[in-house]
């Protein structure tokens, strides 16, 4: 895999210098993150899965909201950075922050909190590392290196923390697990972290417990287990002092009475657990387990083991049972507005996957706003020969979401079942450009001027003027990226 060779790549490379001594600033923190992102982006770990995305902003987008507020996050931040979450389907209890406000969380860690407080408490933490300029800190500790190598040894680090039983973690070994340490938060950064994500999580209006219990839970894990499935407890030592620190915190706040069962979130660690499951093996492992499952279960948990049958079956192929138990988690979750929202998605994938496009696309609720809504209903027109519809629907999204890469793609099939391939180019291109892959870009767009210069694109005089612009662009953002090196 690609982070491997740039493991590598730090120890053979003639480092060259960095002029400027002083702390990075804003702007070059940002440009050494998507250097990184770009190469995360073509991981084939990760997901752009629109039901998690989605669930996740739903929990980032207030604890945004509140470091403004609180006047954590500072308006040059706050435009500069990407403040995005990249989901990696790998099944190891991590997360991390990197350069340029881009988060990393990894599924397993999801699959472990017991509700949306828990996952809220992680990154809120995180959050306070690129607020507070930790990581700018740190990278100016290393800035005789060069920003390639910089990034080259946080991918190494990443590739390291993965799952074991990933190939690729092995190879890296040692030399990665070294780099991490140099990249590794002082301990007085993780207080400030523990101190200001604690003040963030609770002005979003999060449950402060969920810091108390997730700090417990990642510790209790710590002595269970010491296979390196752990990557974030590595990072985030779990000391009696942080600890200690914690539980005062929280005997200050008040305690929340008892909430009802969350079953969005339980839903959300079913969809977690199955997405990160590698085989067979373990997708048959989530069936047997709602068989298992007892009638005295806690709806909570019982909607999360169905949720998860159901989707585990579909990936094996099992259609009928898939579409059984999506109905049963339906009726589990009843009276739940976003809970049974979700439910609905649900059985609408299960048809998609099972090649009933026609049906998936009446299962969804064709006038939400939703993001997963929009992915099911374009995929269900595309597959049942209406792309027009698709194109339409996903032109409008592009116009006001347009880094959203995969939504680019989408409408890029939508143009070429049309026969319409100078826009199915430039769509592609776009895709390219929201995943920072500017030379890939580049290709698309001198491919679709080839074809305006050859006479084949009929006469699409607007959507060449398009393209000569965006070229234009892209040729200088590349450009840039190529003299930082
Ligand atoms: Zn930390």
């Amino acid at each position: 895999m690609a982070t491997i060779t740039w493991v590598a790549a730090v120890t053979h490379a003639q480092l060259p210098t960095l002029g400027d001594p002083s702390e990075m600033t804003a702007a070059a923190e940002r440009k050494l993150g998507e250097r990184i992102v770009k190469e995360l982006y073509r991981d084939p770990d990760y997901i752009d899965d629109a039901v998690l995305a989605e669930y996740v902003q739903s929990i980032w987008q207030p604890l945004l909201a509140a470091a403004r507020t609180r006047g954590e996050l500072s308006a040059e931040l706050d435009d500069r950075f990407a403040w995005q979450v990249l989901l990696g389907k790998d099944r190891s209890i991590n997360a991390f922050a990197l350069p340029g406000g881009w988060l990393g969380l990894h599924l397993g860690l999801v699959s472990v909190t017991a509700n949306r407080d828990e996952l809220a408490s992680v990154l809120a933490h995180e959050l306070s590392h690129v607020t507070q300029r930790h990581i700018s800190r740190l990278m100016s500790q290393e800035k005789k290196q060069a920003p390639w190598v910089i990034g080259a040894m946080i991918l190494g680090a990443l590739a390291a923390s993965k799952s074991p039983d990933a190939a690729n973690a092995v190879v890296a070994g040692g030399q990665a697990m070294a780099m991490q340490n140099q990249l590794n938060f002082s301990r007085d950064m993780e207080r400030e972290a523990d101190r200001i994500g604690f003040g963030v999580l609770t002005q979003a209006g999060f449950d402060p417990q969920g810091f108390a219990t997730m700090f417990e839970k990642l510790q209790q894990a710590s002595r269970l287990n010491d296979n390196g499935s752990f990557p974030y407890l590595r990072t985030h030592p779990m000391n009696t002092e942080r600890m200690a620190d914690m539980q005062s915190r929280n005997q200050l706040s008040p305690r929340a009475a008892p909430a009802a069962p969350d079953l969005e979130h339980a839903l959300m660690t079913g969809r977690a657990r199955v997405l990160s499951s590698v085989g067979t093996d373990a997708l048959r492992s989530h069936l047997a387990e709602a068989q298992a499952m007892a009638a005295a279960t806690p709806r909570a948990r019982q909607a999360s083991l169905l949720y998860a049958a159901s989707l585990a079956a579909a990936r094996l192929r099992d259609f009928p049972a898939a579409a059984r138990l999506a109905e049963r988690v339906a009726g589990v979750v009843q009276g739940d507005a976003k809970a049974a929202r979700l439910a609905r998605l649900l059985s609408a994938e299960v048809a998609l996957l099972s090649g009933d496009a026609a049906r998936a696309g009446s299962m969804v609720d064709a006038a939400s706003n939703g993001r997963p809504e929009l992915m099911l209903w374009t995929q269900s027109r595309l597959q049942t020969g209406r792309p027009g519809e698709a194109a339409q629907r996903l032109q409008t999204w592009v116009a006001t979401n347009n880094r959203d890469g995969t939504a680019w793609q989408l409408l890029s099939a939508a143009y070429a079942a049309q026969g319409q391939t100078l826009r199915a180019i430039r769509a592609d291109a776009e895709a390219q450009v929201a995943w920072l892959d500017y030379a890939a870009a580049m290709d698309r767009f001198k491919a679709a001027q080839d074809l305006m210069r050859r006479g084949g694109a009929g006469s699409d005089h607007i959507e060449a003027s398009i393209i000569d612009t965006r070229a234009r662009q892209v040729e200088l953002l590349l450009r840039e990226q190529a003299l930082e090196r």
